[in-house]
């Protein structure tokens, strides 16, 4: 006698199967002990063949009394061969119900069904691959038109070989392989492998059906606790996870889908978008629109308003009454109305102009375009060796830097991970929007290229010290593969769009109200008093003292003024403070005068050179925290930061220098800065370094990059 089982997915065409294959030699009854149908019959011409008929299962976990019932049977009364039916027109998930009864270690044939089907629709699957990946034998058939299925029967006769267990990641392995060493002797030796699997999965009804000792017990909850802890995951979803990677790669061999070829309107309008040599001049135009909406136009309609009428009179010119009215003393008055309203004001400003940023960056994120700019970044990445894993966290850091760096979690390789850690920053994050606009609407009024310029100076520091810092030691390696999904296009959802706008802006304001808000109060006591603690003119004050010594460094750079040497640092605690920082220390004056101010005090692109330091330089703390935590190692943090920094002197060095020979206006030391810095750019992207001339030594290929 031959005990045949006939398992698969619901619909996979078993019961076909089994009426072709049994004829009318079939009997009808229920599983011992439950009411689900359970069909039994005989090989037509084989008596000696008797089939079952399994429940449409999905898997051996006991979700479901179908699941429960299929399990039982195949491990305790084992058949002699498994014929695992798959529905060929849906092979991944069906494959899914596969590997696991391939756990059983039950010889099983591979009977993958609906082949007609799958030929009307021009998929093609590579049943030879398919059976050299699994290991065990497979053969197409229709059960509805009762193709092949002599193939299947001769199959069925001819018992099976064993086959290997799919192997899963080592790690995984490993700990299976030490839970099976608690379970020999315990549980039938051809089924330790599955019983591993359900131990790990902590599958309930197979802790109480077998009978551990307590310290078995404790000793498997050891490994499973490992193991969570390796995988940082929880133990049922590694087992799915570690399943669906293995599946992934024998789909990837073994389909061929014309589906994939056949051209649809996302497909069309991607021929254009993501075209190799128009994609990124488009990716440009949608940014520049951006841009051009959120700080040009509409933003700047609603900031205008802000700046000039509501921080500009109502809120102050209330205050001020109400304070007069109660009699304040008038550096506490000072205080309030400069320090506090004057600050936070400035930066309030802004929300307008992010709201919009973000709606645009919304709509655009929900339609579908950013995930083809992530194609057609990994596509320009590539070319440098970059992984376009790497731009996910970018295009994050675009709202903020802290998850953008925590999202490199996601990169595998560790270099690479570290790697972007350093240069996610360098996008403009909300925060860095408040210098953009303020830099664009007070020095290049009309000048739509200015703001989208700061995304894509961003952008080309990243590509830079990514070019760059590949040829290091501490980062060179092989680049990731990076595969990702195009969804096809769609209308952005209202409520996405506006939730996500909803919850930067929401964020943004918060954070005006609480470490802005303690930061200009700190910036006004600072600014108003000196050492002697007596009330003097700003221009007298220890932040003036302070911000002084820096002047020489920020000279070159176009912005050797204390006001902007105290942004920069202000901007430490949070980018906003540059705004804040200079609004208060300009004694907050009405957006006239500040902007006489601001043009008395810098040049055009002394201003944007301002910028670009700012956007480039070491973010703000809580960032350098989140770097830190994802480093592990202060070391790697503070070697980020300078770097950050350094990039950002060369940039603004280079940029105001640049100005200065293009205006006409230089001496020979101009010249020799640009000279300068272009060599060292010259040097760190061309030149491709020996890696002998790098002794190891980490901090040293820093210095030489620098
Ligand atoms: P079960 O749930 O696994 O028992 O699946 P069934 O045998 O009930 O089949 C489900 C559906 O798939 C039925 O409508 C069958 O007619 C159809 N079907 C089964 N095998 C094939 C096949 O080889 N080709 C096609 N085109 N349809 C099939
Ligand atoms: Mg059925």
């Amino acid at each position: 006698m031959l005990k045949i089982a006939l398992a698969g997915n619901a619909n996979c065409g078993k019961t076909t199967l089994f009426n072709a294959l049994t004829g009318s030699n079939q009997f009808v009854g229920n599983w011992p002990g439950v009411t689900v149908e359970r069909k039994t019959g005989i090989l037509k011409k084989h008596p000696e063949v008797v089939i079952d008929d399994l429940p449409g299962i999905y898997s051996l976990s006991p979700y479901s009394l179908e699941e429960v019932v299929s399990r039982k049977y195949l491990i305790e009364q084992r058949p002699d061969v498994i014929v695992n039916v798959l529905d060929g027109t849906n092979l991944e998930r069906n494959l899914y119900l596969t590997l696991q009864l391939m756990e059983t270690g039950i010889p099983m044939i591979c009977a993958v069904n609906m082949m007609d089907l799958l030929k009307k629709q021009g998929k093609k699957i590579n049943l030879k691959k398919l059976a050299y990946m699994l290991g065990v034998p497979v053969v197409g058939i229709s059960a509805l038109k009762k193709t092949n299925l002599d193939k299947l029967i001769t199959l069925m006769q001819h018992e099976p070989a064993a086959y290997e267990f799919p192997q899963y990641d080592d790690r995984l392995e490993s700990a299976l392989a030490m839970i099976g060493e608690q379970l020999t002797g315990i549980v039938p030796a051809d089924s330790v492998r599955f019983y591993a699997i359900k131990f790990f999965e902590k599958d309930e009804r197979i802790w109480q059906q077998i009978e551990l000792d307590a310290s078995r017990k404790a000793k498997i909850t050891e490994l499973i606790q490992m193991a969570e802890k390796i995988f940082d995951d929880e133990c049922e979803s590694i087992i799915a996870n570690v399943r669906y990677d293995y599946l992934a790669r024998i789909i990837d061999m073994c389909v061929i889908d014309k589906d994939d070829f056949a051209m649809t309107l996302s497909d069309y309008v991607d021929l254009v978008v993501t075209n190799r040599i128009l994609a990124l001049p488009i990716f440009v135009l949608v940014m520049w629109a951006v841009y051009y909406l959120s700080i040009q136009t509409l933003g700047t309609m609603g900031t205008d308003w802000v700046n000039d009428v509501l921080f500009g009179k109502y809120i102050p010119d209330t205050a001020e009454s109400l304070l007069n009215s109660w009699q304040v003393a008038s550096w506490m008055k000072s205080l309030i109305i400069d320090g506090i309203i004057g600050g936070v004001g400035s930066v309030l400003g802004f929300l307008p102009q992010i709201a919009v940023l973000f709606l645009c960056l919304g709509i655009l994120e929900d339609c579908g375009y950013i995930a083809r700019v992530a194609f057609v970044m990994d596509r320009i990445f590539h070319k440098f060796n970059l992984s376009g894993k790497s731009f996910i966290p970018l295009l994050i850091s675009t709202g903020c830097g802290v998850p953008g760096v925590m999202s490199t979690r996601t990169i595998e390789s560790e270099k690479d991970r570290k790697m972007t850690i350093m240069l996610t920053t360098f996008m403009p994050c909300s925060a860095k929007l408040t210098i953009i606009g303020l830099i664009a609407g007070t020095f290049f009024k009309g000048k739509s290229w200015v703001a989208p310029s700061a995304y894509f100076i961003g952008m080309i520091a990243v590509v830079c010290s990514g070019i760059f810092l590949k040829k290091t030691r501490l980062f060179a390696g092989p680049t990731q593969p990076f595969v990702m999904e195009l969804p096809a296009y769609h209308l952005p959802k209202v409520s996405n769009v506006l939730r996500y706008s909803y919850e930067r802006s929401i964020a943004f304001v918060k954070k005006a109200g609480t470490i802005i808000f303690a930061s200009v109060v700190m910036i006004w006591f600072l600014s108003t008093f000196n050492y002697k603690m007596q009330i003097v003119p700003q221009s007298q004050s220890v932040l003036k003292t302070i911000g002084s010594i820096f002047v020489p460094l920020f000279k070159p750079l176009g912005f050797g003024d204390w006001h902007a040497c105290a942004a920069i640092f202000a901007g430490l605690i949070a980018k906003e403070n540059c705004i804040s920082t200079i609004q208060v220390t300009f004694g907050n004056p009405s957006t006239h005068v500040f902007n006489q101010l601001m043009v008395s005090h810098f040049s055009n692109f002394g201003a944007y050179a301002f910028l670009v330091f700012n956007m480039l330089c070491a973010p703000c703390f809580a960032a350098i925290g989140a770097m830190n935590k994802e480093f592990g190692d202060y070391r790697w943090t503070l070697r980020a930061v300078t770097y950050q920094t350094v990039v950002a002197y060369l940039f603004a060095l280079l940029i105001y220098q640049s100005s200065l020979i293009i205006g006409g206006h230089y001496t020979w030391l101009n010249v020799l800065a640009v000279i300068f810095v272009l060599l060292i750019s010259l040097y760190a992207l061309v030149l491709k370094k020996p890696k002998t001339e790098f002794d190891g030594q980490q901090a040293q290929v820093m210095e030489e990059g620098i």
